[in-house]
């Protein structure tokens, strides 16, 4: 383990089961609780592209190029935590509740071109699932008894759609997973300090889920509330089986914390262009 190290920015003083730790200006978060299986569930900071971007384009770089921009943007990261050596899996996220099934055979295919989807399961140890945000929940489940996983992207819309109950079932249905076996952990998301939502996401809420309104926050007269994207998908892994001691969660909202995140809602206000973390879950060799 590296040592925490502190630096001139202002820290979070709230941290829950997640690590940071920085190394030559470049900080990640890591769920600690799962360390002990082996299993490396890392959130990059934004320091990790402000460090790629001052060091220039890559060479030769075109647009249509998002994958090789990814790696290395990605590249200190994944090195930092370990998981430099195995193939980065990604999705063509969409706000979907699509969960897509990891086949090793496809690594190839999958790395070339992306599928659409925004929650992947596999039992493979030989590549990293990587989900990219600037504000939904990056998600992921760990089963130590099979070794299956799953990387879920969870904004509003894959909340609504309960993507993380679907990959779950997913992880049921092809791996033999039990939900009381696992274990889940939520990265840096919006909180309800910041995420003020309209009717047209809290009704739908209201309709899908009976326990709506323990994620709806403050409702106004208006029609508006702030919505717990956390809350919301602990209670869904909780109504799979999931026992509460086994959900972790950094505690951390991307809006309120500029200095380690980039936050969709926050940054729209200045600037036509956010930038995202990548979250991943995979095992180091050693
Ligand atoms: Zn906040």
């Amino acid at each position: 383990m590296r040592e925490i190290s502190t630096t001139s920015m202002p820290m979070p003083t709230i941290m829950r089961d997640f690590h940071l730790s920085t190394r030559d200006g470049r900080s990640h978060l890591v769920c600690t609780p799962l360390l002990v299986f082996g299993v490396i569930v890392a959130t990059s900071t934004r320091s990790q592209q402000e460090h790629a971007a001052r060091e220039g384009p890559l060479q030769g770089e075109s647009r249509a190029d998002g994958r090789r921009r990814l790696e290395h943007m990605f590249a200190p990261f994944l090195s930092a935590v370990g998981l430099a050596h195995r193939p980065l899996i990604t999705l063509r996220q969409r706000h979907t509740n699509r969960c897509l099934v990891f086949d090793p055979s496809e690594g190839a295919l999958w790395s070339e071109s992306p599928p659409i989807g925004d929650a992947v399961v596999t039992r493979s140890s030989e590549v990293v699932l990587g989900i990219q945000t600037a504000d939904c929940a990056p998600i992921f489940i760990f089963d130590p008894r099979t070794r299956a996983r799953a990387a879920v992207h969870a904004g509003w819309r894959g909340t609504l759609g309960r993507i993380v109950e679907r990959a779950l079932a997913a992880m049921v249905a092809h791996f033999g997973t039990r939900a009381e076996d696992c274990y889940a952990a939520i990265g840096p998301t919006i909180g309800p300090c910041c995420y003020e939502v309209g009717p047209d996401v809290l009704e739908p809420f209201r309709r899908e889920f009976p326990y709506a309104e323990a994620v709806i926050v403050a409702p106004t007269a208006s029609g508006r509330a702030r919505l717990d994207l956390v809350q919301a998908n602990i209670h869904q892994l909780l109504a799979c089986g999931l026992s509460r001691a086994r959900i972790f969660t950094s505690g951390l909202c991307t809006a309120c914390h500029p200095q380690l995140f980039f936050s969709y809602r926050r940054d729209a206000k200045t600037t036509d262009r956010t930038g995202r973390m990548l979250s991943v879950i995979g095992e180091s060799s050693s």
